[in-house]
């Protein structure tokens, strides 16, 4: 069946005219239980190829987080990229798709029991800390463990801070370093996080001036680093234009040699800027309302089986079919019984009719990954095309 959507401009910039014909031509000549999350698999080789060309001496290591689909984990890795997790279930799709141990490294500051005894038996080598405890912890389970310090800097200008809950300011990052170093394990280096969908050029600039003084305090002590891992971050466009992640490495790369030594080894752990976009939810309008003066249009996808980044400020963008309505206000839910389950306020879009589809862009990351089956509504199917 061919359905024709209301394409406008805006979406243009959004998202690319092959990437959209690619998905709507898989919908023509697919059956495709609704919702779905459709991801483009042209799209995802693009952008798994393009980050880290611009930093030298680097090595991405794709934060499972974002999309854990075994498709997605298959197709990256076989395009040589490395992987970073933070959990036993993490691990399971890179070890069913035998990925070696060595392209594989945790940067969760605290780790769970399970999962640091999973990692040890499994070979991996690199961890990230940021308290003594957790110096602890590695040195008893992973006593040749290679460790990296969670260093806190300023989130400002991401969509998705996660400054608060982890990281060292640069007085206790020097004694957790040489307590490491004590404790028997290699401090190899230093990691922080910008916050994710950052998109403020600067956030790395502050970030690497402070990961500077930290590892010339460590030098001064003896212990010589390696590794300067830069996180993720990077953003992808949801409704509005965000900066190129060219422009982002290009910037950085410049100023980790002028700050650090020449042949030190830089890891970057992108998640949102590797799937973001190359995923679309496909779904389906299954009611509309009207309470009070606001206009609800009701979905099969929202707050608890995909969407649950919309509670945090991340706004979608919709292309509907063409069905002849006109242009109208909605609030977009979706389809629990909770009234938490509101995706999106002060959407214009045309009319659709119950059981039309509607397209979400920008879906890739962070979305299945982040759903539960809360209410009984399952989570979306991941389809690779
Ligand atoms: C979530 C996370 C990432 C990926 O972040 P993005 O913003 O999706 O690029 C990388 N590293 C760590 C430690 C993370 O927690």
């Amino acid at each position: 069946m061919t359905r024709i959507f209301k394409i406008e401009p805006f979406h243009r910039e959004l998202i690319s005219k092959t990437s959209l014909l690619n998905f709507l031509s898989f919908l023509d000549t697919n059956e495709v239980e609704l919702p779905a999350l459709l991801m483009d698999s042209e799209r995802l080789r693009k952008k798994a190829s393009a980050v880290g060309k611009n930093i030298r001496n680097s090595k991405v290591f794709y934060a499972v987080k974002a999309n854990a689909g075994q498709g997605v984990i298959e197709l990256l890795d076989g395009m040589g990229l490395n992987f970073e997790i933070a959990s036993d279930g993490e691990l399971e799709p890179l070890a069913r798709a035998g990925v070696a141990a060595d392209r594989i490294i945790t940067s969760n500051p605290v780790k769970t029991f399970k999962f640091l005894k999973r990692a040890a038996e499994y070979g991996i080598k690199y961890y990230a800390y940021d308290s003594r405890e957790e110096v602890d912890k590695i040195a008893g389970i992973v006593p040749d463990a290679k460790v990296y310090l969670r260093l806190s800097v300023p989130n400002e200008g991401s969509e998705w801070p996660l400054s608060k809950k982890f990281g060292v300011e640069i007085d206790d990052g020097i004694s957790l370093i040489t307590y490491a170093a004590q404790k028997g394990l290699d401090p190899v280096g230093i990691t922080f996080h910008v916050g994710s969908q950052c998109t403020n050029i600067y956030n790395w600039d502050n970030a690497l001036y402070k990961a500077k003084v930290l590892w010339d305090m460590a030098a001064q002590k003896g212990i010589v680093m390696r590794v300067l891992n830069i996180g993720g971050g990077y953003p992808v466009k949801y409704t509005k234009n965000v900066v190129d992640i060219e422009e982002i490495e290009k910037n950085i790369d410049v100023l980790i040699g002028e700050l650090f030594p020449p042949d030190i080894e830089v890891f970057i752990e992108p998640g949102r800027g590797v799937v973001g976009d190359a995923g679309v939810f496909a779904c389906q309008v299954i009611g509309k309302s009207k309470r009070g003066d606001e206009n609800w249009l009701h979905i099969d996808v929202g707050v608890f089986n995909g969407l649950m980044e919309s509670i945090g400020g991340i706004k979608y963008c919709y292309i509907v079919e063409d069905t002849g309505g006109k242009k109208m206000n909605w609030t977009i839910a979706g389809p629990s019984c909770d009234s938490f389950d509101v995706i999106d306020r002060n959407v214009d879009l045309y009319e659709p009719r119950i059981g039309s589809m509607v397209l979400i862009l920008t879906c890739g990351a962070y979305t299945t990954s982040y759903a539960s089956e809360f209410n009984g509504f399952a989570i979306p199917k991941t389809v690779l095309i």
